[in-house]
Order: structure tokens, then C-alpha cells, then sequence
């Protein structure tokens, strides 16, 4: 190895922000500064530029100004639809939900709390390649049933579900549809008339972004409860003075996103299959999720023999910044609970990397990452004592 390539290959966890975004934000922490409920000039500017960017978010989900919520990211987007389909649903005697077993934690922590309180809630299968099968969707539906709530896009294996598909048969059933699509948004075309959505998170910073701004977009007519008291902000759903600075950022990477959506996405994904091609050479791998509906930038490799810890440690020293799959799960000995889903069995879960690329890579970046996996893999397994096992026939072979 000759130079060190510095390579930020870490994007489903968070972006860096867009040179636009960062622009976009400053006039409104330096000149117009005021509240968006003071009556002066420069609250009343703020309101104005509020409104404004309120108008841009609905135009690229296509969807109302009105239908959108503005939040401080995905996770509290997420936990204000699920709770408000929830006891909307109950109110009616309904208490049962349907959703993943791979959902983000977000998502799957408030579902763990409704259980508690007695909501039943049907985990759908999301089999080896990681997707849902709308006729297992269709027999888990019941009359009782309050929300169904399903991905648009895996955070760790980047997966992609039939949404629009889900949403169709939601809607034949009048049952509120919510997606979690913070991986989705400005990657993938997302459009909540199309695709039969009643209730849609995003979160700013997983599109070059500022953190801490997210959108909970309801459907006009769907019936949404404020998680936080206050004043009267957002219609009332979200008490808080508006982070305008950090809302401007958000809308002009959103619309700077989906402006370039396609170019970047042929850009990224021709990137994303060379990746793939070129880890697929080490022998005892395997790709997580289908290779065919993932997003444009997502690889999510299994290393049988390897401890994935090590090898992001090991990757870390050569410049690459990756992650074992979550965020969330790194410091803690379980696997991945979305690997588990897909049927990778625990002792192999945790041999688990994720690259999550963008459009600033290079095919020179990605043969600079396939080298250095394919040497860190091979020194890791030249320590570890279950790849000795493996090798000399104690053990089996998984992949
Ligand atoms: C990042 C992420 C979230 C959480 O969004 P925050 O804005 O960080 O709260 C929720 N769901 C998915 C799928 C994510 O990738």
C-alpha cells in the first residue's frame, strides 16, 4: 500500500452537508434571526421563509404544504406517526399493527412500548433478500388493524420495498400506511400521491443535510397527536420555536437531492456494483440483501471467519470509515438484529461490514477500498482461531 486514500464511506449513518445547505442556512443565523410568531419585520421575514421552504419540501414529496410536519429528524418523525395511528386506532378498539422485523430502532422501540400497553403487534418476514411479500402483508391485515408500518429502505442493508404496492393494499383496506423512508428520500424517487402513502419520515442529514430537521409528512385526513405540549407551532402537531436555519438547509438539500436524483443514482450505483464485483473475490463472503432492490449506494457484506469489529479498526487505520451495519448496536456484543431477520445465523452476523458510498467517490476509491478489505480480511482470518476450525474441516463452512 502505497498512499493512504482518506474515504468517508459511512453515509447511511449520517452526510456530510452540501456547500448549498450549509449557504442556505447562514442568513437565517446571522440577518434573519427572528421568531416566525413575532409580528415585526424580521419575524415575520422568518415566517415568510418558513412558509416558503414548507411549500419546496411538500413540491418534492409531492404532497401539500399543509400535510408537512417539521421535526428535529427521523426518529422523532417516526415516533409521533406510529403513536398517532396508534391510540387514533385504539380509540376504535383497534390495537393491532403490522410492520418489520428489520425496522429502524426508532420504529421498533415505540412499537416495543405499545406492546407493553397492549397493542399487538405482527412482524412481517423480510426473507434472505431482505424484502416483505405483499401476500403475507395481505393475510397478517385484520380488521382491528391500526397501522402498518414498513421501510421504504433498510438502513443497514439498504433493501428497498414494494411501497407503492404496500400502500395499494393499505388503502383497499382503509388502513393507515406509514414508511419510515429517511434512507429513501433524495436516493430513490419517493412520491407520497404515487405510492399510496399516508404517513412519511425524513431526516436532513442522510442527504447532505444539517442534523437535528426531519419531516413527518400526514396525509390531509389522517389524524396526527402532538408527542410535545407548547405553543401553537406547526398547526399545533409540534410545539417549539422553528429551527429555520437548519430547515433552509434541509429544503435546499432536498431539492439540490432530488434535482440530481437520477444522475447520481446511475453515478452511484455503477460504482456500488464494482464494489460488489470486487469483494464478491473473497472467497467465504456474501452479499446482504438482494443486489437488485438496494439503494444506489448501499454494500452490506458478510465475512464468514472475522470478527467485524476488528476489521473496521483495521479499515479505520487505512482511512476508510465504515461501520459493522448500525450505528445504534456498535459496543454491544449482539449482532445485528437486522442481519438475524434476513436468517444470517448468529455466529456469522457478526462478520458484517457496511460501505455506504456516495456520488464523491471514484472507481479509484472503490478498487482502493476492495484492496484493503481483501488484505484486512485475510490478515483477520490469519489470526482467528473459528477460521482455523473452518479451514481444517472441524467447522463448517456457512458461506
Ligand atoms: C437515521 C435514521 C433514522 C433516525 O433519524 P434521525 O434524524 O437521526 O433521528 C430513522 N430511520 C432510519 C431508517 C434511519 O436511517
Amino acid at each position: 500500500m502505497d498512499k493512504i486514500m482518506y474515504l468517508y464511506a459511512d453515509n447511511a449513518a449520517t452526510t456530510r452537508m452540501s456547500r448549498t445547505a450549509i449557504d442556505a442556512m447562514l442568513p437565517y443565523m446571522e440577518e434573519i434571526y427572528g421568531n416566525p410568531s413575532s409580528l415585526y419585520t424580521i419575524g415575520q421575514r422568518a415566517k415568510e421563509a418558513l412558509e416558503d421552504a414548507r411549500a419546496r419540501v411538500a413540491a418534492c414529496l409531492g404532497a401539500n404544504p399543509s400535510e408537512i410536519i417539521f421535526t428535529s429528524g427521523g426518529s422523532e418523525a417516526d415516533n409521533q406517526a406510529i403513536y398517532s395511528a396508534a391510540y387514533t386506532g385504539a380509540k376504535k378498539g383497534k390495537k393491532h399493527i403490522v410492520s418489520t422485523a428489520f425496522e429502524h430502532h426508532a420504529v421498533l422501540h415505540s412499537l416495543k412500548k405499545l406492546e407493553r400497553e397492549g397493542f399487538e403487534v405482527t412482524y412481517l418476514d423480510v426473507h434472505e433478500d431482505g424484502l416483505v411479500r405483499l401476500e403475507e402483508l395481505k393475510e397478517a391485515l385484520r380488521e382491528d388493524t391500526a397501522l402498518v408500518t414498513v421501510m421504504f429502505a433498510n438502513n443497514e442493508i439498504g433493501t428497498v420495498q414494494p411501497i407503492r404496492e404496500i400502500g395499494a393494499l393499505c388503502r383497499e383496506r382503509k388502513i393507515p400506511f406509514h414508511t419510515d423512508a429517511v434512507q429513501a428520500i433524495g436516493h430513490v424517487p419517493v412520491n407520497v400521491v404515487d405510492d399510496n402513502i399516508d404517513m412519511l419520515s425524513l431526516s436532513a442529514h442522510k442527504f447532505h443535510g444539517p442534523k437535528g430537521i426531519g419531516v413527518l409528512f400526514v396525509k390531509r385526513g389522517v389524524r396526527v397527536l402532538n408527542l410535545i405540549e407548547g405553543g401553537a407551532q406547526e398547526r399545533g402537531k409540534r410545539a417549539g420555536t422553528e429551527n429555520l436555519a437548519a430547515i433552509m438547509g434541509m429544503t435546499a438539500a432536498m431539492e439540490e437531492a432530488c434535482a440530481k436524483l437520477e444522475e447520481n443514482s446511475r453515478t452511484v450505483t455503477a460504482l456500488r456494483e464494482r464494489l460488489i464485483d470486487g469483494l464478491l473475490t473473497i472467497p467465504h463472503s456474501a452479499l446482504n440483501g438482494s443486489r437488485e432492490k438496494r439503494l444506489p449506494g448501499n454494500v452490506n457484506f458478510i465475512f464468514e471467519g472475522i470478527e467485524g469489529e476488528s476489521l473496521l479498526l483495521l479499515l479505520d487505520d487505512r482511512g476508510i470509515s465504515a461501520s459493522s451495519g448500525s450505528a445504534c448496536t456498535s459496543g454491544s456484543l449482539d449482532p445485528s438484529h437486522v442481519l438475524l431477520a434476513i436468517g444470517r445465523p448468529h455466529e456469522i452476523a457478526h462478520g458484517s461490514l457496511r460501505l455506504t458510498i456516495d456520488e464523491s467517490f471514484t472507481e479509484e476509491a472503490i478498487d482502493y477500498i476492495v484492496e484493503n478489505v481483501k488484505e484486512v480480511v485475510t490478515y483477520l482470518r490469519g489470526m482467528s482461531p473459528v477460521w482455523r476450525d473452518l479451514v481444517s474441516g472441524k467447522k463448517q463452512f456457512q458461506l
